[in-house]
């Protein structure tokens, strides 16, 4: 693929070619290492996106930050794995295909289960993979090789045994339960499926009479349509207004059905009347109230919320039409004692915004207990580890008060429950395999459960399952616990919560499948390793640039496509990187982006420069030997002062780099290597070896070939440092040095840079810091005084450092060049400058610009207070960084002690800036 680079970064040819080479060359495949392998591994999941879904901005996010995290490990030798696939996502899957079908006016039940299912299955073959085709586009590092869909028939089979087990083990049963019942989805959904809000609403008191007495008793109700299926009055067994009623019963209006009077705590004196209606089918509170005093439960709704046969008169209507008709007649028979406004708190389903019913009903459910008492005790002894920490607090106060999970869906797309009831005896049979006949009375009348497993179940098993469980495979030894988990908040306890409580069960002794010859471990160990992944990272949400959430109804939904199809991937992931700071939400700006894709386009004219002088000095590309694809900068011949400079804040921000991400702190590894690349590599360096590169106008072509050998080995060493978080420009460059033949197939497998101490100097970064300090100083002051740009103009220079005299005189030539100060002439001086108009002064010097301009002092006051502020926030930013025990721990001494002499010289500067300020008598 030998290729000049164009003359304009076009990002998208670029990319869509590149996205397609890494898959045709399966870069990504992670092949099981042989027994013995002594790799370091890193593994991870990507969250399966439902098999609906199309990306968003959340999406791009979360796949941006697994896929640098991943590609860093990669490029750290570490044996990597990403196993991608996405989920069959019952309700949402189902109801899209209905609506297909009802766009040709049918139904599911038109069709049958079979063809309906069959239907799916074609949709899925259809539409299903779009959103992994979004995915390559995004240069995610996947391993396609394995990719899964959650029905594929080996995770299928690993469900049912779950199934079979953990209903072997008595943690699967079968109840009458009250069930968040969604009228509009005809199912069952799980609590986290509802969304509570609060609404204006009415509370209606009404009085049942007393038999055998003329006494009324008052009871209060939102949904007076309940009261047809009411079978007891509750009363507190301290509340003194009701002692004489102990015993007694009532008549239920409407209904003229006698119900007891019980004593039951669900009655609170201090609230209302004291006395409350029971309903065990229609609430859960009353629900286990009825099971503690046996009382019956009458349904008297139907799956639409209809009211059903139990309803008498009302049989037939709409749940809230029979409240509007039960409230005339209660009205009309002196039962209705008062109406009041009142805040109710409602559910509605998360997915129709239908007003959810709680119903009773026969579903299946896991006895979590069990369960949640090992996904505690891992979290609780740090055995996985949540960044932000704070998910840790708000992960275990869940976990503490869990309840039983429903896990029956009434549909008719997803894992079918492994059970048969048996048409003659009744008896159920749960089992992996269909059965034959009846375990109890051998009949063959079997009929298999209509019911499927909520969605999660079979998600929750992944880490594992995708590994090849229950077989005891080589990728379950190597791969797991994965490493790390990155997700949002949103699915915290549908999904990461699960898959910690299914797999600290399925991958501890004695589930755990056992290889030959595998060591036995201490329970403890076992326990440490039965976790799912070692770390979960949760990432922000992606809102507006107003710091808006994003959403359909107030049309501020950024479509990640469509910026990708205007600045690039790279640039579009860049941004979401460098503002994904742990625990801060991304206020996505596309004006940013814009301002990444010049960042591409900066380093895309450097490499092009690079390449003019590598054509112009005859050299070829292949100056370049294999040995530069090392860790750091290995070639690099540091022989002058810019050379030393460069390579020793190279290994500054390798060191940096490597920290933040160990650190999960993307935006500063991004915002590192940008200041780095663009500022560092491309303002200055570039610029002061223009000089030696432009050997015709007195230099030595030597010179000039050494000169250009460092800058290729430096931007290879660039290059890598930016390729996680920018993959495609960076591969696309890289194979041009190498003219299109180099060492390795991709970037994507060359050495992520690691800080060498040795390369280290802090004796040139402070000298080049100086020469920096000057020629920048000279700028501002031209541009001040307003000097034209053709005029060279002269300087004098105050120093009482020799050192530092030194230092200018041997660089004379980068400071008059006209590319930097372009200065006449340079004249040391013996005493302090800093009072003159037209000066400057810095820690180490003070310069002056010998040019007749009368001096703005508001406007100089105004720019020494914006000196201020900006070193008081080096100042402050070093001392962060000082303490930061992380950083410290890890960073080279050098590094560290570098970074403490700059934050003195920056405080000496202050100072030297605070008097100069006092001088000019600013406010
Ligand atoms: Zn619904
Ligand atoms: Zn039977």
């Amino acid at each position: 693929m030998s290729h000049e680079l164009p003359k304009a970064y076009e990002p998208g040819a670029i990319e869509a070619r590149w996205a397609e080479y890494w898959k045709q060359e399966k870069l990504f495949q992670a092949a099981t290492a042989p027994e013995g392998h002594v790799r370091d591994v890193f593994s991870l999941l990507l969250p399966p996106p439902n098999v609906t879904g199309r990306l968003h901005m959340g999406h791009m996010l979360n796949q941006t930050e697994m896929d640098i995290i991943i590609r860093w490990h990669r490029m750290r030798g570490d044996l990597t794995l990403w196993l991608p696939g996405t989920d069959h996502a019952g309700i949402a899957t189902q109801m899209m295909v209905e609506r297909q079908l009802r766009s040709e006016n049918k139904s599911r039940r038109d069709l049958g289960r079979e063809a309906f299912i069959e239907r799916v299955w074609c949709w899925r073959k259809q539409y299903g993979g779009a959103i992994l085709d979004q995915m390559k586009r995004l240069g995610a590092s996947v391993d396609w090789e394995r990719e899964y869909f959650t029905m594929d028939e080996n995770l299928s089979r690993a469900v049912r045994e779950v199934f079979v087990r953990l209903h072997d083990q008595g943690l699967i049963y079968r109840g009458k339960y009250i069930v968040n019942w969604c009228p509009d989805c005809g199912t069952a959904i799980s609590d986290l499926e509802v969304k509570h809000e609060d609404v204006p609403g009415k509370l209606y008191e009404i009085r049942y009479p007393v038999v055998g007495s003329t006494e009324f008793i008052t009871v209060a109700t939102t949904r007076p349509e309940t009261m047809l299926g009411d079978t007891a009055i509750a009363v507190n067994a301290t509340d003194e207004r009701y002692a004489h009623l102990h015993g007694k019963s009532v008549i239920l209006p409407l209904m003229n059905r006698e119900i007891p009077i019980i004593l039951d705590e669900l009655a609170n004196p201090e609230f209302g009347t004291g006395a409350v209606k029971v309903t065990p089918a229609h609430d859960p509170n009353d629900f286990q109230a009825g099971l503690r005093h046996n009382l019956p439960q009458i349904d008297v709704m139907d799956e639409r919320a209809h009211m059903n046969q139990n309803a008498g008169p009302y049989a037939g209507l709409d749940r809230f039409e029979a409240r509007k008709r039960i409230l005339v007649d209660l009205e009309a028979h002196g039962f209705l004692v008062t109406v009041k406004d009142y805040t109710i708190s409602i559910g509605k389903c998360d997915r129709s915004g239908t007003v959810v019913e709680p119903r009773l009903s026969e579903q299946w459910f896991v006895k979590i207990e069990p369960l949640a008492k090992r996904a505690i005790e891992v979290v609780e002894k740090g055995y996985i580890r949540f960044t932000p920490e704070n998910y840790k607090t708000i992960y275990l106060n869940w976990m503490y008060n869990i309840h039983d999970w429903c896990i029956s869906r009434q549909l008719w797309w997803g894992h079918r429950i492994p059970a048969w009831r048996c048409s003659d005896c009744r008896e159920v049979i749960v089992a992996r395999a269909t059965p034959a006949k009846c375990a109890k009375c051998g009949s063959a009348k079997l009929e298999q459960d209509t019911d499927v497993l909520d969605t999660w179940f079979s998600s929750a098993l992944l880490p594992f399952t995708t590994l090849g469980w229950p077989e005891a495979t080589r990728d379950l030894d190597v791969f797991y616990p994965t490493s790390l988990l990155i997700t949002g908040f949103d699915i915290l306890f549908f999904w990461v919560a699960r898959m910690i409580m299914m797999g600290c069960w399925f991958m501890m002794p004695p589930e755990k499948p056992v290889r030959p010859g595998e060591k036995a471990q201490s329970p403890e160990e076992a326990l440490r390793n039965s976790v799912p992944f070692r770390e979960v990272y949760i990432h922000a949400l992606v809102r507006d640039a107003e710091g808006e959430k994003m959403s359909k109804v107030k049309g501020n939904v950024i479509d990640p496509i469509q910026v990708i199809e205007k600045y690039g991937t790279d640039a579009t992931r860049f941004t979401l990187a460098a503002m994904a700071s742990p625990g801060t939400d991304v206020a996505f700006n596309p004006s940013r982006t814009e301002g990444y894709r010049n960042f591409a386009n900066k380093i895309w004219n450097a490499a092009r420069f690079m390449f003019m002088n590598i054509d112009r000095l005859g050299a070829g590309r292949t100056l370049l030997s294999t040995n530069h694809v090392g860790q750091g900068v290995a070639g690099f011949n540091a022989e002058n002062l810019e050379d030393r400079w460069i390579l020793s804040r190279f290994n500054g921000v390798a060191a940096y780099v490597n920290q933040a991400l160990e650190e999960y702190r993307f935006h500063e590894a991004a915002n590192r290597i940008y200041d780095f690349f663009w500022g560092e590599v491309c303002d200055w360096y570039i610029e002061l070896i223009k000089p030696r590169l432009m050997f015709e106008h007195g230099g030595n072509k030597k010179a000039a070939e050494g000169a250009c050998t460092n800058l290729v080995t430096l931007f290879d060493a660039s290059l890598r440092l930016l390729h996680p978080v920018m993959p495609f420009i960076t591969e696309e460059i890289w194979h041009a040095i190498y003219d299109g033949k180099p060492p390795l197939k991709s970037i994507a497998l060359a050495a992520f840079p690691q800080s060498d101490s040795q390369q280290i100097d802090l004796k040139s970064e402070t000298h080049m810091a100086v020469l920096q300090d000057l020629i920048v100083s000279v700028r501002n002051l031209r541009a001040e005084m307003k000097v034209e740009p053709k005029v060279k103009a002269p300087i004098q220079i105050y120093t009482h450092e020799p050192e530092i005299r030194r230092l200018i005189e041997q660089n004379l030539g980068a400071v008059t060049n006209d590319r930097q100060a372009n200065v006449e002439s340079v004249t040391f001086v013996e005493s302090s400058l800093a009072k003159l108009p037209g000066a400057r002064h810095t820690a180490r010097f003070d310069v002056h610009l010998v040019y007749e301009q009368e001096i703005d002092v508001a406007a100089e006051c105004e720019r020494l207070r914006k000196e201020l502020d900006k070193l008081e926030k080096e100042i402050e930013g070093a001392k962060r960084q000082l303490s930061n025990d992380g950083f410290l721990a890890k960073a080279p001494t050098k590094v560290v002690e570098g970074l403490r002499k700059q934050m003195q010289e920056k405080e000496l500067l202050r100072e030297k800036t605070q008097g100069k300020r006092k001088e000019l008598g600013c406010p």
